[in-house]
């Protein structure tokens, strides 16, 4: 490839990128697109570490387009608008998920499902419509659509409340939409990582009583103490799983391991739901029954349309929903990647762009 990242655009950007499958990642100079009339250019101020970072930065899903500047919960202060932008001023703070781009007149975007478009252009490693790749947030500024960013609350920490746009929409989405989101419902949360944890603060909000089902004990006092979970139950423990058998009105499945549905689907009451948003690398093994004897449903979910992430952002500053983060460097990255792969955080990376962030 003899693309020149640098001239490629007139704007000098700066971040960084894995180059191959190592997965490791380096300083990278490229540039970015100069404002259009609907875009805003914001200067990155902090930006979460996704599970999906690491998976799309070793290209474990294949789909990967090298280099890669991941990143796609960005939270950022508005340097530039387009003549047509109406929702930021310059100064403003924004924030930007993980879509950049959809066709924009499809059934699912005429329905603010932007994140169902077959044409959605997710933040990075995607062609965008003008034929370049996009560059996710590990970068010291994005040019976006303002369609896809979105207006941050006053007030509202950016450090703490960047991990949001990915881990908060993705479970707060599916709560909605299958209406576990009812106060007095009973919700099981299954994995407490960067997702479950969001899912068990946005359920408590919700009013509902949430049962946190781990394989892990070390997890309880945790879940209990510091999330607000109700309960906590050993997933490896036939005897617990069994007596909560019928207790559940939803389930929220965070874990992207091959793992046994049947277990947990069991222990959902008739008409449960349970939703899956992790995807393991083989196929989950699925037995009829639980669907057929209690009129279950197992179903997924990805992230939410802009409006929704909009309504999400809104609802956790309203609640002061907050994600626990453990704040880094840039240059600390390679060594957040592989306690990620241990899952050794507590609960999600987010890094001090601004800070540690300088052109090379
Ligand atoms: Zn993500
Ligand atoms: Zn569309």
């Amino acid at each position: 490839m003899s693309k020149l990242y640098e001239t490629e655009h007139p704007v000098k950007a700066c971040g960084w990128a894995a180059t191959d499958t190592s997965g490791v990642f380096a300083p990278f100079n490229f540039s970015r697109r100069a404002t259009g009339e609907r875009d805003v250019q914001f200067k990155v101020l902090y930006c979460g570490v996704c599970h999906s970072d690491l998976h799309m930065a070793k290209n474990e899903w294949g789909i990967t387009q090298y280099p890669i500047v991941p990143g796609h919960e960005i939270v950022g202060e508005v340097t530039d608008v387009g003549s047509k932008v109406e929702k930021f001023k310059v100064g403003d703070k924004v924030g930007v998920g993980c879509l950049v781009g959809s066709c924009r007149q499809c059934d699912q975007c005429t329905d603010d499902l932007e994140n169902y478009c077959p044409k959605g252009i997710t933040t990075y490693s995607a062609p965008y419509s003008d034929g370049t790749i996009t560059y996710g947030g590990y970068s010291d500024l994005m040019v976006v659509d303002e369609h896809f960013a979105i207006v941050w609350p006053e007030n509202f920490p950016l450090d703490l409340g960047a991990p949001l746009l990915c881990a908060g929409i993705t479970t707060y989405s599916p709560m909605r939409y299958f209406g576990l989101d009812k106060p007095g419902l009973h919700i099981g949360v299954v994995g407490l990582g960067g997702l479950g944890h969001v899912a068990v603060k946005f359920a408590k909000a919700f009013g509902t009583k949430v049962t946190v089902i781990s394989t892990s004990l070390s997890k309880k006092e945790e879940a209990i103490e510091k999330l607000g979970a109700d309960e906590f139950l050993i997933s490896s423990d036939t005897v617990q799983m069994e007596a909560a058998a019928n207790t559940l009105d939803g389930i929220i499945d965070t874990v992207a391991a091959a793992h046994p549905l049947q277990p947990l689907t069991s222990l959902l009451k008739p008409h449960g739901k349970h939703i899956l948003l992790g995807v393991p690398d083989k196929p989950l093994e699925l037995h009829a029954s639980p669907m057929i004897m209690g009129r279950r449903t197992i179903s997924g979910s990805m992230i939410g349309g802009i409006k929704e992430t909009q309504e999400m952002i809104d609802f956790a500053a309203k609640h002061n929903i907050l994600p626990d983060v453990e704040l880094i460097p840039i240059d600390y990255v390679n060594t957040a990647m592989e306690r990620l792969m241990k899952s050794d955080v507590k609960y999600r990376f987010v890094i001090d762009i601004a800070k540690s962030l300088k052109a090379e």
